[in-house]
């Protein structure tokens, strides 16, 4: 583990290891507050270096052009990471606290996210369409140019991969910013690929926070696509910033999604799927179901199932095989989470279960279950990103929609129930961008992500995600 903190003082640009001249920021790892390594930041100065090296690498080699040499050169890169796997996911765990078994299922499916680009870019050709004229038009896609992809902290090599995969794939040159609290997979990545005759310049790895090197990331004449994920709060900056020069943007912002529950299921197994979709990663989840919705008729039982499966719910060293829940990733996220527990019970709701520090090493807390919420409680309305869920009955399948879609955000939601028709008329109805009926969780690589309202603009994954990397050139031809 130690060789592999060794480049933390890096930043990569333009090919070369670069020694970070901004902030230093120390980490440590959230299960057990031990000192993990000091990272070196990028200054602005060595952002405007590394979108520079991007800019050139654009115009100067056939990165662009050559289909056939990315496709070799992402294979090659695929197959470096599945060699490294288990690096990566121990990475991954001591940096975010979040369980062994969770990190390592992010790794295999950031690995079929790079394959299935490469999948998607060996049949892509340009639609051709024969006018009534007798002209001939020839839609073409084109990489945009230099892309600023920014992530987040919650799943960090996931969440950069389903940007960094398709953005490569069209053909574009990046300048990449994990979260200044998680960079260490990226790093590893970086290393990786470092090893798999990229030309330089067609990736560039900067750390540091938002202020500053983010920010430059956002403004700078030579970024042609930011391509962010993160708050609903930091995306309205970004878009605002974009807006100045037509940037293309594209964010994945926040969420509070709802999951109704009919009366129609067994009350075990809806117990079972809420806490898998409200505590997966300790709640710090974009499209976790924070909003339990339940019908009146399996209300009590269904509190009564979530308490009893909560009790024992394993929660500590992520390490352990049997963990179900680590820690939270950090002091300031944990008060913050501590914060909204305590809005809650001054909101007059009922603390049902949960809200307690572990008597341990670590950040860890137990999942906290709210009951007697009204809808416009904070708790009920803004996006805590941890272990808090509340809950809230509904009769009619009406009045469940209106529920649920009573929010300003509209990542995702679930439907649980026995009557499919019932669920796909529901599906219908509801203002979200990914809907689960019967399951939660699962990101589909062949399947769009994204948000309605202000849970974002655009889409991740699929087709779609490909797209948001590329521009669209018609040229029709009149013989
Ligand atoms: P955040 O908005 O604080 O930071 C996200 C990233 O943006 C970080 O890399 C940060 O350094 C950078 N940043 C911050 N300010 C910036 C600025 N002014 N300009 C440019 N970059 C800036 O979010 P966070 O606390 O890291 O992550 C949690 C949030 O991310 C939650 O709201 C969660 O819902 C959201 N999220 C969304 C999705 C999705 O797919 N929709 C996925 C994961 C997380």
């Amino acid at each position: 583990m130690k060789k592999l903190l060794e480049k933390c003082d890096q930043l990569y640009i333009n090919g070369h290891w670069l020694k970070g001249e901004g902030e230093k920021r120390v980490l440590s790892n959230p299960a057990n507050e031990e000192f993990l390594t000091e990272i070196h930041e990028a200054s602005v100065e060595q952002v405007e270096l590394a979108i520079q090296a991007a800019f050139d690498a654009f115009r100067t080699n056939d990165w662009a052009i050559n289909k056939g040499k990315r496709i070799e050169t992402l294979k090659r890169i695929a197959q470096r990471l599945e060699d490294a796997k288990d690096d990566l996911t121990k990475l991954e765990v001591i940096n975010t606290g979040k369980p062994y078994n969770e990190a390592k299922l992010d790794i295999d499916d950031s690995i079929a996210c790079l394959r299935y680009y490469v999948d998607l870019i060996v049949e892509k050709q340009p639609r051709r369409i024969k006018m009534e004229d007798g002209s001939v038009s020839k839609v073409h896609k084109e990489p945009i140019g230099v892309c600023s992809l920014i992530v987040p902290w919650n799943f960090p090599f996931l969440l950069g991969m389903w940007k960094i995969a398709p953005a490569l794939a069209a053909g574009n040159t990046i300048v990449f910013k994990p979260s200044e609290i998680t960079p260490l997979s990226s790093i590893l990545f970086t290393e990786l690929l470092d090893q798999c005759d990229v030309p330089d310049g067609v990736f560039n790895l900067v750390l540091g926070a938002g202020k500053g090197p983010g920010e430059a990331l956002v403004t700078s004449d030579k970024v042609d696509k930011v391509s962010f994920t993160g708050g609903s709060e930091t995306g309205r900056k970004v878009i605002e910033l974009c807006a100045q020069s037509f940037k293309r943007v594209s964010l994945e912002l926040g969420g509070k999604s709802p999951f109704l529950i009919f009366d129609d299921v067994d009350a075990d197994l809806a117990a079972e799927l809420a806490i898998y979709g409200a505590f997966l990663n300790q709640g710090e989840v974009c499209v976790a179901s924070s909003r339990l919705l339940v019908h009146e008729n399996l209300y009590e039982t269904f509190l009564g199932k979530l308490n009893e499966k909560l009790q024992k719910l394993r929660i500590g060293d992520p390490f352990d095989q049997n963990t179900e829940m680590g820690a939270i990733i950090s002091k300031e996220h944990l008060a913050k989470i501590e914060r909204y527990i305590s809005i809650g019970k001054e909101e007059g709701a009922t603390l049902l279960f949960g809200g307690e520090r572990l008597n341990r090493k670590g950040l860890f807390i137990t999942p906290a279950v709210f009951t007697n919420v009204k809808q416009n409680m904070r708790i009920v309305q803004e996006e805590i990103f941890g272990p808090v869920v509340t809950v809230q009955s509904f009769r009619t399948e009406k009045e469940a929609i209106e529920l649920a879609n009573d929010t300003k955000f509209g990542l995702a939601a679930g439907i649980l129930s026995g009557n499919q028709e019932r669920a796909q008329k529901i599906a219908g109805e509801l203002k979200a961008g990914t809907i689960w009926i019967n399951s939660y969780h699962t990101p589909y690589v062949e399947a769009p992500w994204g948000g309605y309202k202000q849970s974002g603009i655009g889409r991740e994954l699929g087709p779609e995600g490909l797209d948001g990397f590329l521009e669209t050139k018609h040229v029709n031809t009149q013989k």
